[in-house]
């Protein structure tokens, strides 16, 4: 059995949510099924179904993180992410810039993760003294 797949929508049809009167804009289905039963939804649905995904979901599922991106680059899933509570409760010192992060409690692989979802560059190869270093400096701008 095929995966379920959050895709582009490029026809002009309302959205499918129940009184919705959004264009939708990304389809949720199977690739192979017949087009009629997926699911088209518009931005603002995709989001509000975002928001209702289990946190381990999109935390650990780069796939699905990235998946959804790619559908619908107007709505980030980052700022989805950001503006979950819960989520900022339980990963608080890598979504919020307020709680201060002591670099040298994470492992050289975790501290390539935060510069690389910084859009940082020129991390790689960096000892983790460096990496907290440089981590510790762009913190600060
Ligand atoms: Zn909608």
């Amino acid at each position: 059995m095929g995966q379920l797949e959050i895709f582009p929508y490029n026809y002009n049809t309302l959205c499918d949510t129940y009184r919705c009167s959004g264009v939708a804009r990304v389809s949720i289905g199977i690739k192979g099924e017949p087009a009629n039963v997926y699911y088209n939804i518009c931005k603002e649905c995709l989001a509000d179904l975002a928001r209702e995904i289990p946190i381990d979901l999109i935390m650990l599922r780069g796939d699905v993180q990235e998946r959804i991106e790619n559908a619908i680059s107007e709505a980030p899933l980052k700022q989805i992410v950001e503006s979950r509570e819960d989520i900022q409760e339980l990963l608080g010192e890598r979504v919020t810039k307020e709680i201060t992060i002591d670099y040298n409690d994470y492992g050289v692989r975790a501290l390539v993760e935060i510069a690389r979802e910084r859009g940082l560059s020129g991390y790689s190869g960096l000892s983790k003294k460096e990496l907290v270093k440089l981590l510790e400096e762009t913190e600060k701008k």
